[in-house]
């Protein structure tokens, strides 16, 4: 049976990653160390004799008993939230754990996958976004934390892969959202359901003008197997391209659930807050033969039932 180590499990992509391996037959470990990430999210597997969690720092020497054949890398925290009150974690657990993890490959023989993120585009320049678009990223903005930290890991896992000839994997996540993610995330997807299901108001940030594309989790975790098992290296684009502003979407949730609530503008967060961003899956649809399914208003549907079950709502 194969072995799988996915660092960051029991978060929220990380631990609908340990389903899916678990149920294409996988023995999956997860590691995490909760920063971000939380034991709720992967109880259901914990009675799995195939499944085991440890709680460990990634950027700390990595030791695993037995083979392995699959390392997933998606261990970071990723919502903008995080990049001023979490900064050195972040720019910890993309280099120094990715090093680690790229070592642990190296002595186990295993392919390494790296969850990347279109964040390495920064604020683009080109629209939408292909693999080939080399960026726009402010070092020494809030966001650069992130976006550098992700660039410098893409780079050391191709140094891994032409130097030690490591077998990897690089994929760039464009937004995703779905169950498990906090609600206190402070992204928007969070931030605007929970807003519309207590009938608090909806912040937009900014004029609202600017776009995102959401793709619903478990198509993303699609995306991450075929990537897995083709014999592609990559980098490549894994998101939904269905483009819209943030203020239709914040228009969007408010009648999917029916809410009171007003819409109301506040302040950007960040000041390199991109103002578009949409994938080009030409290359994944082309290599992977694939391409999302779940339509925004399903995916939503799913999420709202998954916070009004965390949500106490009057
Ligand atoms: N946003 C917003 N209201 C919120 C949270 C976010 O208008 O309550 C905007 C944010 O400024 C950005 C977009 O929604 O333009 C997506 O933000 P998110 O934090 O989800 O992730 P990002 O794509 O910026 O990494």
């Amino acid at each position: 049976m194969p072995r799988a180590l996915v660092t960051g499990g029991a978060g929220f992509l990380g631990s609908h990653l340990c389903d899916r391996l678990l149920a294409e037959g996988m023995e999956v470990i997860a590691m995490d160390n909760l920063i971000t990430g939380n034991t709720d999210n992967i109880a259901h597997h914990l009675d799995n004799k195939k499944f085991r969690f440890v709680f460990y720092d990634v950027t700390e020497y990595l030791y695993i008993d037995g083979p392995l054949d699959y390392i997933f890398h998606l261990a970071s925290p990723a919502s903008p939230i995080d990049f001023p009150t979490k900064p050195i974690q972040i720019l910890k657990v993309n280099a120094l754990g990715t090093h680690k993890s790229l070592g642990l490959a190296k002595s186990k023989g295993a392919r390494f996958f790296l969850a990347s993120t279109s964040e390495v585009y920064g604020d683009p320049l080109v629209h939408p976004q292909t693999e080939e678009y080399l960026g726009n990223v402010n070092t020494v903005g809030v966001r650069g934390v992130y976006d550098e930290a992700k660039r410098y890991a893409e780079a050391i896992t191709m140094a891994y892969h032409r130097y030690h000839n490591v077998p990897v994997r690089i994929v760039r996540i464009f937004n995703t959202y779905g169950p498990r993610m906090r609600l206190d995330d402070g992204r928007v997807v969070p931030n605007f359901i929970g807003q519309a299901l207590r009938g608090e108001p909806i912040t937009v940030y900014g004029d609202g003008t600017q776009t995102r594309s959401f793709c619903y989790c478990t198509d993303l975790i699609d995306g991450f197997w075929k990537l897995m098992m083709s014999d592609q290296t990559g980098p490549i684009n894994i998101g939904n391209p269905t483009e819209r502003s943030m203020l239709e979407f914040a228009k969007e949730i408010k009648r999917i659930t029916n809410s009171p609530s007003e819409i109301v503008f506040k302040p950007l967060l960040t000041v390199d807050d991109p103002k578009k961003r949409k994938p080009d899956i030409t290359k994944a649809k082309a290599v992977l033969g694939w391409e999302p399914k779940i339509t925004l208003e399903e995916g939503l549907k799913r999420t709202i039932d998954y916070f009004k079950t965390k949500i106490h709502v009057h």
